[in-house]
């Protein structure tokens, strides 16, 4: 399918970059890698009809450890991440996202940005706990993970904004496991599970567990924290935990797994993901 017609920018500084987006108004769209927003245009799900490059904007790639928290460039692609492994959870589920040609033009800005709950990237930055800094006309801010997805594909960015960084703690003596389940290999997940652990003593310190595509927006595992943190961190307490894993979710039914299959995905999952967090290898 050929996309219908479009006006296409390529701006060498963010502020023209801003300027266009907002001069195009509602019909106006940022283009990162292009792997979400082509795809939807070739099927004419989107028509914008100016599309602002963000290829040429200086300071939008490239990836930076900075005071304890790891520094991401919104432009810098899923291939990138994957290879930076001292990121740990970020880079091993960056690796998992399609084939290589996909993460050789996927950006963090695009798929945080798109607000895709089935994307891997989103409920690993809310289990990070990360936040994200934007820019538009009025403008610089930062908007934590969590108050980022509001719901199925809608973000808080405002029409004129640019996702410009990605902020992650670094989480430094974390475990971490990914797991992540599809029909076929390269497959977006049919749930997939983020979890990071940080161990004192024989006890669960903190915890924190992300799951994807078990609602409408990616979500924190809550229920699964809670139920570990200051625990003992053996078999028994994850395999107890890991059972909450579906509390509070909303899982969408679709060709591959219906909402009740998905959401025993998601508490075996949760396990395998907790006991390779906390050293013990994995299912
Ligand atoms: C075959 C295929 C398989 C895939 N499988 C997976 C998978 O398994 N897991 C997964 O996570 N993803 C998957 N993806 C999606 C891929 O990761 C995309 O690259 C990603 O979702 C979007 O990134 P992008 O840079 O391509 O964004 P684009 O497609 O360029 O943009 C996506 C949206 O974000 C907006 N946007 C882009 N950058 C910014 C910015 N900096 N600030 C504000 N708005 C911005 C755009 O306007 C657009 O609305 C797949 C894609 C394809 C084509």
């Amino acid at each position: 399918m050929i996309t219908p017609e479009f006006e296409y920018t390529a701006p060498r500084s963010l502020d023209k970059a801003i300027r266009d987006l907002s001069g195009g108004g509602e019909d106006a769209k940022l283009l990162a890698g292009g792997h979400s927003l082509i795809p939807l245009m070739k099927l004419r799900l989107a028509a914008p009809t100016l599309l602002v490059d963000l290829r040429n904007v200086p300071g939008l790639h490239g990836i930076q450890r900075e005071n304890g928290h790891w520094r991401i460039g919104a432009m810098t692609h899923h291939t990138e991440l994957e290879r930076t492994t001292e990121l740990g959870l970020a880079a091993q589920a960056a690796g998992t996202i399609a084939d290589r040609q996909v993460r050789n033009r996927g950006t963090i800005g695009g798929s945080l940005a798109h607000g895709d709950p089935a994307s891997d990237l989103p409920a690993v930055m809310l289990a990070y706990g990360a936040e994200v800094t934007v820019q538009g006309q009025s403008g610089q801010r930062r908007v934590a993970a969590a108050d980022l997805f509001q719901n199925y594909m809608e973000t808080d960015l405002a029409p004129d904004e640019v996702l410009t960084e990605v902020r992650l703690p670094a989480l430094d003596g974390y475990g971490f496991g990914y797991e992540k389940f599809s029909r076929r290999s390269e497959d977006w997940a049919m749930v997939a599970v983020s979890a990071l652990v940080r161990a004192e003593g024989g006890q669960c310190a903190d915890v924190r567990v992300g799951l994807t595509n078990m609602g409408s927006v990616p979500l924190r595992a809550s229920a699964v924290e809670e139920a570990l943190r200051g625990r003992p961190l053996d078999a028994a307490s994850i395999a107890a935990a890991a059972e909450q894993a579906a509390e509070g979710t909303d899982p969408p039914a679709d060709l591959n797994a219906s909402e009740d299959y998905k959401r025993h995905l998601a508490r075996v999952l949760t396990k395998r993901a907790l006991e390779t967090a906390a050293g013990m290898g994995g299912a």
